[in-house]
């Protein structure tokens, strides 16, 4: 699937792509549901049908990935809830294979996300995979999320790599579109970002159901 000699450094996105989604379709589908509807004295039903649109509006936009956004407009505390259900923070199979393995190359692997870093330091603390990046990058640090190309440049600027020889690997089509824009080389999409859910379109990208498909001649 891939040519790993031409590869010199590898950008992974971390939700539904190194761990499992469902933690985060569970956390805003169902638990923060929960929360909000045990707060306004309301239904289950009903609260999903009020927070429903408001989380599609934010969709692709910087303030989606953002805790303290949410813990003010819905009046919760996001951060505590998600160290609630930390426990559904899971990595998706062979992804540890995966990064012992690219470790041991000299290729360059930075975690890039538009997570919030307070997600991101509860999840590596969960995980433990923080040692297996040379850096972990959010988007949040550049005020733009990676659905906007001029991301991937400040990227670039700051964490200087060349287009031609990297990877990027990552679940979500908007923010592939987003780096092919930019002229990123390689990019491989994720077919099974949610293990409790069925395969998902992948467009026109190459994709994996997981990371054994990339192993060969790393
Ligand atoms: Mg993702």
């Amino acid at each position: 699937m891939i040519d790993w000699k031409q590869i010199n450094t590898v950008l992974l996105d971390m939700d539904g792509t190194l761990l499992d989604l469902n933690f985060d379709n569970h956390f805003w589908k169902e638990f923060v549901p929960l929360k909000y509807a045990e707060k306004h004295g309301i239904s289950i039903v009903a609260a999903k049908q009020q927070l429903e649109p408001q989380f599609k509006s934010m969709e692709g936009k910087l303030e989606w990935y953002c805790l303290d956004y949410w813990s003010d407009v819905l009046a919760l505390d996001i951060a505590g809830l998600k160290a609630e259900i930390a426990g559904l923070i899971a990595v998706l199979p062979h992804v540890t294979e995966f990064l012992e393995k690219i470790r041991q190359s000299p290729k360059r692997v930075l975690l890039v996300t538009n997570a919030h870093r307070d997600s991101v330091d509860l999840k590596m603390e969960k995980t433990c995979l923080q040692p297996f990046f040379d850096e972990i990058i959010s988007s949040h640090d550049f005020g733009l999320p990676k659905e906007q190309p001029d991301f991937w440049e400040r990227l670039q600027q700051q964490h200087a790599f060349e287009k031609q020889s990297t990877l990027l690997i990552d679940d979500s089509l908007a923010v592939l579109n987003s780096a092919r824009q930019f002229g990123m080389a390689y990019l491989i999409s994720v077919s099974r970002p949610d293990s409790k859910q069925p395969k998902k379109e992948t467009g026109d990208y190459p994709a994996i159901e997981d990371f054994r498909e990339l192993m060969s001649g790393l």
